[in-house]
């Protein structure tokens, strides 16, 4: 592919033209292979290698080497290829769809937006990072008028990426595309249930440039993650479970390799007196069963003001045995998650839980029904644990106040929905967690310029956004001389002079 109408002359279409020429050698030499399946089927979807640790520090180094010219060229020569991306996965989008509604199990209704919104974050990350990453002026201070000062957004190097199953396009691109447009290389390794949506990726990218060698994609289990934590990467950008987080943490801490953590939640929803019910209802369902309940914000909470609990309760539940399961959602992409889903249901039922919607046989592999509980006991796995199934606990409180409260709570702080007219960003201001939305659930993923994390166990450091594209960089202080002044306070023959002035510049500036 070659890019732009002139190259001879102009220095930048040069170096563009030449990392969008040539062949892409994939230089796999897989120990074995992983078996990629429907989990609706269970039909072989495809086979990928099962890629060595050394084969990784190889991979690992072919980057470093290669990233010096993905950042010679600057943001404005990463726009041409990354735009040149964004538009090879529109022009894709219904083959890429596919694979992933096969190997999910997702409808591809909901695979096609999911691409959609991960497309729409790499462009924006394309566009924007000449902005938000250009050097940040300084004021020098008064004693150092005669320097000029400023921040410089550096690229780390080498990103490692570790994603998920259950977003696997739009997830591991909120790293992808942000550190590439930083102008650093990814090495990304998908989850081992989606290993065949990873590669696509990464064949689409080298197809656009295939002499960059800025992105490879490592398939494989949990090793592979090991090896690549372990290998010479600048940083890991990492998105699954907390357990494995503190796993990816402990590793990475040996080597003080930074680490982004995108981690699990039980986020939850506040439901106040004077909501719109009815729009309460319809968004809170779809937070929290679309996508079969397997969705990090997904909501597992609600808490809804007792003066309206009975409604709400009634139209949400009503709502929620209209939904068919294997057209609005679908199967449990990992199996094991089912036995994870039917403790959490079979304790909420030994406290004393209500079901209104599902009830404790709601686990019928590969489906999971909706499951709506109420009065589920704050101690109960399906409140304190991630289901990440299609169930909700509701509780009627009888303040706001109590409401944040049971909120904060939890040991994680992803995200929260609040649901009311006029208190929606008062109570939003209040929660302790990375993000929300106000009468609205899931907002902020579609907002590019919006940075996506959390805090306490849900993780910590931002992708999307100003702040993902940072994240993704060293900031490097650079502070320089405009001019000579008499006063030279940084040499060992500093007068007696310049210590009284510098002493009564301090006293006259602090009075
Ligand atoms: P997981 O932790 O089991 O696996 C995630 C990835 O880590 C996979 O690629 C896996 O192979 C790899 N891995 C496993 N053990 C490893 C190790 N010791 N070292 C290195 N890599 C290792 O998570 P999952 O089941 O794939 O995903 C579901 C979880 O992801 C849920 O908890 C969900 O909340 C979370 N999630 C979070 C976000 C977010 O942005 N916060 C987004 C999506 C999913």
């Amino acid at each position: 592919m070659v890019i732009g109408r002139r190259s001879a002359g102009n220095t930048l279409l040069g170096l563009i033209n030449s990392l969008t020429k040539g062949v892409y050698p994939y230089p796999m030499n897989p120990i074995s292979e992983i078996i990629s399946r429907s989990p609706t089927t269970g039909e072989e979807v495809g086979r990928y290698p099962n890629t060595s640790a050394q084969t990784i520090n190889e991979l690992v180094a072919r980057a470093q080497s290669s990233s010096y010219q993905w950042r010679a060229i600057g943001p404005r020569g990463r726009k041409v290829i990354l735009r040149a991306w964004a538009h090879y996965l529109a022009t894709h989008i219904d083959e890429l769809g596919a694979l992933i509604a096969e190997e999910t199990g997702k409808p591809l209704s909901d695979a096609l937006l999911e691409t959609s919104i991960a497309i729409d974050h790499l462009s924006w990350a394309a566009r924007n990072a000449g902005r938000y990453l250009s050097d940040s002026h300084r004021f020098s201070g008064l004693l150092l008028a005669n320097m000029s000062s400023h921040v410089e957004y550096q690229p780390l190097g080498v990103i490692g990426v570790i994603g998920p199953w259950n977003y696997p396009v739009f997830t591991p691109m909120g790293s992808i595309a942000y550190a590439l447009a930083a102008g650093n290389a990814v090495i990304f390794k998908p989850s081992e249930y989606t290993p065949g949506v990873g590669h696509w990726l990464g064949e689409s990218f080298n197809r656009v440039a295939p002499s960059a060698n800025v992105f490879f994609v490592v398939t494989g289990g949990p090793e592979t993650g090991v090896a690549l934590t372990k290998s010479a990467v600048d940083k890991i950008a990492f998105t699954g479970s907390t357990a494995t987080g503190k796993k990816i943490a402990a590793v990475c801490a040996e080597t003080l390799t930074p680490v982004l953590m995108e981690c699990g939640g039980t986020d939850p929803a506040i439901i106040d007196r004077d909501c719109n019910i009815n729009k309460a209802a319809h968004g809170v369902l779809w937070g929290a069963m679309a996508n079969a309940g397997q969705t990090c914000i997904g909501i597992e909470r609600v808490y809804v003001h007792e003066d309206i609990a009975p409604q709400f309760i009634a139209k949400i539940s009503e709502l929620a045995r209209e939904i068919v399961v294997g057209r609005e959602y679908g199967a449990a992409t990992m199996p094991s998650q089912l036995v994870v889903i039917d403790s959490h249901i079979k304790d909420a039922a030994r406290l004393g839980a209500e079901f209104v919607v599902g009830g404790v046989d709601s686990v019928q592999p590969p489906y999971v029904l909706p499951t709506i509980m109420v009065n589920t006991p704050e101690e109960s796995l399906a409140v304190t644990e991630e289901t990440f199934g299609p169930t909700l606990t509701i509780r009627p409180v009888a303040t706001m106040g109590e409401a944040i409260a049971l909120s904060n709570a939890s040991k994680y702080g992803l995200s929260a929905s609040v649901w009311s007219r006029r208190q929606g960003k008062a109570i939003a201001r209040q929660l302790h967690c990375g993000m929300v939305s106000v009468n609205s659930v899931l907002a902020f993923t579609a907002t590019p310029s919006m940075p996506f994390g959390g805090v306490k166990q849900s993780g910590y450091g931002r992708i999307h956004g100003p702040e993902g594209l940072r994240e993704f960089t060293y900031t490097r202080a650079v502070v320089a001389m405009r001019f000579s002044i008499p006063l030279e306070f940084a040499t060992f023959k500093r007068t007696a002079f310049t210590d009284r002035f510098i002493k009564r510049f301090v006293q006259l500036l602090n009075r």
